[in-house]
């Protein structure tokens, strides 16, 4: 993506080319970190390209919005189409979306009242986490960053700011040569990856952290979770601790960008066989069977990109 982008994107309203797309150097979300942003992949389905759980990540991005007291000047019928526009315009069927509503310019104090400017970029995007990850699984560690407290910044809002903390977990784990860090949460539990959620299978239970463990509460997860019980998985949403990384049976990171991603490895101990295990295998399957029709739509999370 860095050397060549897609022709078009849609910013307040209109499809123009991506060049053109720019923010004033003096935008508040530039200063402080006052932007909500959405992370949406679309798939080839046998039925033709479709978005996945659209309207889902939509409405959280309006919901991010509102914690800030940010009123997006769009309605999300609309922000819909522009989704479906922008892939179109630019003819791509497997892509990767990225709505962000933030404030513009129109004002350097924090509680400015600024303009809330609108754009939604799409591209393609292959395994977040590496060529092959899929596969072979990564190797992840517990990063020496906790994730934010309890009333400090909501983790549950996907706001820019946030994902300062994301930089410093993903880039501290890149420079120690792992794939991905996992962190803590202040109160020392396990909270979830850099930009990933977290599950672990204990006896053939999914075990997930809870919202309280400063996470999101990502779509991917929930879509595991709705797969994992509709076929006789159980799924446990609990705090655990650090040391529960080392006991499972089998980990896995998911999330729009990540899918669904096997872990091998946390800090350097190899977590079950050190490769994906029957669970996590079965979820990838399936998670991926929803895009191949092997898995059946009961829940109309796909929507048509026409
Ligand atoms: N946690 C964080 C911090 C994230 O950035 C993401 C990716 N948006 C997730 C979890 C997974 O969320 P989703 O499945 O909705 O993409």
């Amino acid at each position: 993506m860095s050397s060549t982008y897609p022709a078009f994107i849609w910013q307040n309203g209109a499809i123009k080319p991506w060049a053109e797309a720019t923010v004033h150097v003096m935008a508040h979300a530039l200063h402080y970190g006052s932007s909500v942003f959405e992370g949406i992949r679309s798939y080839e389905t046998p039925d033709g390209p479709a978005i996945f759980r659209l309207g889902d990540h939509l409405r959280r991005l309006y919901l991010s919005a509102k914690i800030y007291d940010m009123v997006i000047p769009y309605t999300i019928d609309e922000l819909s189409s522009a989704c479906r526009d922008v892939i179109r315009k630019n003819g791509l069927t497997k892509a990767y979306l990225r709505p962000v509503a933030y404030r513009g310019l129109g004002g350097f104090g924090l509680s400015a009242e600024t303009p809330i400017d609108v754009a939604v970029a799409t591209w393609e995007m292959g395994p977040y986490l590496g060529p092959g990850v899929l596969e072979t699984g990564i190797d992840a560690c517990v990063s020496s960053w906790q994730r934010f407290a309890p009333n400090t910044i909501p983790a549950g809002a996907k706001a820019g700011g946030n994902y300062l903390s994301g930089q410093l977990i993903a880039r501290e784990a890149r420079r120690l040569g792992f794939g991905e860090g996992i962190a803590l949460a202040s109160t020392g539990l396990l909270s979830e990856g850099a930009g990933e959620n977290l599950f672990l299978v204990f006896d053939g239970q999914l075990h997930t952290t809870p919202a309280s463990a400063a996470i999101l509460t990502g779509i991917t997860r929930h879509t595991l979770m709705t797969l994992a019980r509709a076929n006789g998985i159980e799924v446990i949403e609990r705090d655990m601790p650090r040391e529960y990384l080392y006991l499972a049976d089998e980990i896995l990171m998911c999330g729009t960008a990540a899918e669904v991603t096997p872990i091998r490895s946390v800090d350097g101990k190899a977590v079950g066989a050190g490769k994906a295990g029957p669970v996590t295998r079965r979820m990838q399957e399936l998670f991926f069977g929803l895009f191949t029709g092997a898995t059946k739509d009961q829940w109309g999370w796909l929507d048509p990109v026409g």
